[in-house]
């Protein structure tokens, strides 16, 4: 993350402090703010400088659409029943409830995954940063570039990492994704790494995985004895037969992947906040030891198990008319992605995603991603991602989400053929 010389810079190392605790010097090395704040603090400044301006927001990639009624409706009742003594209930099991973690073997591996290999949470951004503590201290990484920030930034915080070079931090493996590579790395040319972050279809470029790449992933992490943790935070926006939604399709993935998804992106759930991650008892540590007792541990230490209220949508989301609405709205940011991918097309732009995922992925050859984030900013009162902000190799390059009511999808098209439909 490359930010330009306006980016919030830290003020606090000259200033006085009655504390006499040292800092984690590893937060010194972290790239201005989060990307995502840095954005919204962007947008502020021109909403300040031009009030008038009805910004739409195709940046963060939060969902917009009401949570579907069904699942809504198991919530409200969940929650009143917590009001009456029949209904209420404290601590749950850290795990999660016995029916959801069910539900969700049945559901999404069927014949894969068992129901106690499942851990529900608090969302996937939480499990990931809780894997990073599990992992320790000492431990080599590798992420897809360009990818999900958390990877790279929770790696840097453990203090996996040495400094920002300028184009990214020293000691990670970055395993370029781009049009050239048909977004899949070459992994004869990836180094060995402890861990492996793999996410398909990948948050920004849109891409997911085939199963004969997925293979050679699955390979490649066996013969180098990695652990590859895989994010299917997208897996049902994937129309293409040929991508798997989960990497337990693959044989012998069960004895090195973890896998991390969320009804974020499914059900609207970005709020209300519901993921869960699979580990495998066939996960053994060199030492012969279980990951999944290890991950079981940090999951009952350090974490006090997902609101019951939640655990209840989230059944919802999996009974048949709770599937049907999920599906519903997953389909309509389909849609958008469609109409968004099209727009950009049509325009010349060479454009890709939008097709496995709810993001489309536009090529802006030989332009800081951060300066046509600001130009689209600026002249269609439009907040897109940049590239660079998901990894080096997303330079030249802005992420649309399709994340967006159908009226804002439609007036973003306008305003984007005004300003580049004639060039
Ligand atoms: N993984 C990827 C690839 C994401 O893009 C996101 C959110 O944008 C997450 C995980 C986080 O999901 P959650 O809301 O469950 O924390």
């Amino acid at each position: 993350q490359r930010l330009p010389s306006v980016a919030v810079r830290c003020a606090a190392a000259t200033e006085q402090s009655v504390l006499k605790v040292s800092r984690n010097e590893n937060f010194g090395k972290l790239q201005a703010g989060y990307l995502f704040p840095e954005i919204a603090r962007r947008r502020r400044a021109h909403q300040e400088a031009h009030p008038d301006a009805q910004i739409i927001s195709l940046g963060i990639g939060d969902t917009t659409e009401p949570l579907p009624q069904y699942i809504a409706d198991a919530m409200a009742k969940a929650a009143a029943g917590l009001g009456t003594r029949e209904g209420y209930s404290g601590y749950g099991a850290e795990q999660g409830q016995g029916a959801l973690r069910e539900a969700l073997a049945s559901t999404f591996y069927p014949g894969m995954v068992a129901a106690d290999e499942v851990f529900v949470s608090d969302g996937s951004k939480c499990d990931i940063s809780r894997l990073q503590v599990m992992f320790g201290a000492d431990k080599s990484i590798a992420a897809q570039d360009p990818s999900y920030p958390v990877y790279v930034d929770t790696t840097v915080m453990m203090g996996n990492t040495g400094t920002h070079n300028g184009t990214g931090f020293d000691g990670i493996e970055y395993m370029v994704c781009t049009p050239e590579n048909n977004f899949f790395p070459d992994l004869a040319k990836t180094k060995r790494t402890d861990i492996i972050f793999f996410c398909s279809p990948n948050n920004p470029t849109g891409a997911a995985a085939t199963r004969g790449q997925l293979k050679q992933l699955v390979k490649f992490a066996r013969d180098n004895g990695s652990l590859l943790v895989y994010d299917a935070a997208y897996a049902l926006y994937i129309s293409n037969p040929d991508c798997p939604k989960t990497i337990y399709e693959i044989e012998g993935a069960d004895e090195i992947a973890i896998e991390t998804c969320s009804f974020s992106k499914y059900a609207g759930f970005t709020g209300v906040r519901l993921g869960w991650t699979v580990v495998p008892k066939k996960l053994r540590y060199a030492d012969g030891s279980s990951v999944h007792a290890d991950w079981n541990r940090m999951m009952t230490t350090c974490f006090n198990g997902a609101s019951n209220i939640v655990q209840a949508g989230g059944l919802a989301c999996l009974q048949p008319e709770g599937l049907k609405e999920m599906y519903g709205l997953i389909n309509f940011y389909k849609e958008n992605a469609t109409i968004l991918k099209n727009t950009f097309q049509e325009m010349g732009f060479s454009v890709y995603g939008g097709e496995d995922a709810p993001y489309v992925w536009v090529g802006f050859p030989g332009k800081p991603s951060w300066d046509v984030f600001a130009e689209i900013l600026e002249k269609c009162n439009i907040v897109t991602t940049p590239g660079s902000g998901f990894g080096p190799a997303g330079e030249g390059f802005v992420r649309a989400s399709a994340f967006g009511s159908r009226d804002n999808i439609m007036e973003a098209v306008r305003r984007f053929k005004e300003v580049y439909g004639k060039q």
